[in-house]
């Protein structure tokens, strides 16, 4: 009965990996997936992460039973805290429906199925260029995608006025994807007063502003600098969805740790759209996993595991930085021909090269480098040993 059935391609980012890992070469270097990796090319389990995970272990009391369906309540709290910030109006008049969810993915899944219900406008907007799995994620949950102008290849920057004129003419009320900071794949992201003219915008249209923030803490290497556009928004009292990921700020990619907070006008309102939110979850996974989000919550509550945690996460962000130098340096060494400095210009864990998919080809068949075919790396991917060989394909591809 499942003759019939045809084979789905690869997924573009995940296939990359497929892909990498086929390769026999020993230069092989895989820049697609967005994952850290040490100057020695090791995925990192960071030293908080294995504290807690002690602490957890030594701790006789703790057992496996159930998570309630929105999740483990201190991890909630914490996590709230930790995107709006502990003094938040927001938070402290109880005003945010948060719940446990999946990493990043599960948290947009379930914020987008929420509004897909319960949210009067079912457009949203989310940028050109954006994460692959964005459409997905939105479409298959009810709500009809659009795009807005973002990306500006001529600058390799943001383009702004775009940006402006296409939220303009949206719909009222229309759901807007931001990412919060590190905008994946292009490394482009909007000033403080751009996002305040954004802001200012949306405002006055009440678009609701749906935020993703799967790398707060590794664009800048400050969790508070890397939460302004949220704190910019909630700030003015109105309502704004955020989807969290502890994936890349705490390494925890495969523990599947996230969160969702929905801000509403009232703590009552907030109280609803939370009971609201348990009848979309409880039919899906019924609640979610205990072990990660328990990690979490034993770093965040404790201030000497928080202040280790937020050293680790500015070395990770400050190797990345490091990587984007010793790049753009390499190119320039080359005399590879076309102006790099958007290279240390973007921001976060990718480089949007500019290579067209032509010249990611070369270089996958020449130099047996990996990346998306829209010519994303991953600089956290790279270290001081790679980077000749990735500077000598990108220097090849281009004068070819
Ligand atoms: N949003 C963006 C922009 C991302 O880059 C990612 C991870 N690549 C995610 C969401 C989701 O990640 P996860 O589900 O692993 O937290």
């Amino acid at each position: 009965v499942f003759n019939h059935v045809v084979r789905a391609p690869e997924d573009p980012i995940l296939g990359v990996t497929v892909a990498y890992n086929k390769d026999p070469s020993p230069v092989k270097l895989n820049l697609g997936v967005g994952a850290y990796r040490t100057e020695e090319g090791k995925p990192l389990v960071l030293n908080v992460v294995k504290k807690a995970e002690q602490q957890l272990v030594n701790d006789r009391s703790r057992v496996k039973e159930y998570l309630p369906i929105v999740g483990l309540a201190e991890f909630n709290k914490l996590s709230a805290k930790l995107i709006f910030g502990a003094d938040s109006p927001a938070v402290l008049e109880n005003r945010v429906a948060t719940v446990q969810c999946l990493s990043g993915t599960g948290s947009l899944r379930i914020g987008a199925e929420f509004l897909a219900r319960h949210y009067h406008q079912k457009v949203i907007y989310i940028p050109q260029p954006t994460w692959g799995n964005h459409p997905k994620v939105f479409s298959l949950s009810g709500l009809s995608v659009k795009t807005y102008r973002y990306y500006d290849p001529a600058t390799r920057g943001l383009d702004f006025r775009g940006l402006l004129e296409d939220l303009g003419s949206a719909p009222s009320g229309a759901i807007v994807l931001l990412h919060a900071c590190a905008h994946n794949p292009t490394g482009v992201d909007p000033s403080l007063q751009q996002w305040e003219q954004i802001r200012k915008l949306m405002r006055s249209k009440r678009l609701m502003p749906f935020f993703d923030s799967a790398y707060q803490g590794f664009a800048s290497g400050s969790l508070d600098e890397d939460a302004q556009s949220v704190r910019l928004f909630v700030a003015d009292g109105s309502e704004c969805v955020v989807a969290q990921s502890y994936a890349k700020n705490m390494g925890l990619y495969g523990e599947r740790v996230g969160a969702l907070s929905i801000v509403c006008k009232s703590a009552d309102i907030a109280s609803r759209v939370e009971s609201q939110l348990k009848i979309v979850i409880r039919p899906m996974y019924s609640n979610p996993p205990i072990h990660g989000a328990s990690i979490v919550a034993c770093i965040l509550r404790d201030r000497q595991l928080y202040h280790e945690w937020t050293v680790e996460l500015k070395a990770m962000a400050d190797r990345i930085i490091r990587m984007r130098h010793q790049l753009y340096s390499a190119l320039q060494e080359r005399g590879t021909p076309g102006d790099w400095s958007h290279i240390i210009k973007q921001i976060g864990m990718f480089t949007f090269t500019g290579l067209n998919s032509k010249q990611v080809a070369l270089m996958t068949a020449e130099f047996h480098i990996y990346m998306t075919s829209d010519g994303r790396i991953s600089m956290a991917g790279l270290s001081s040993a790679t980077v000749p060989h990735l500077a000598d394909a990108m220097h090849a591809a281009i004068t070819h």
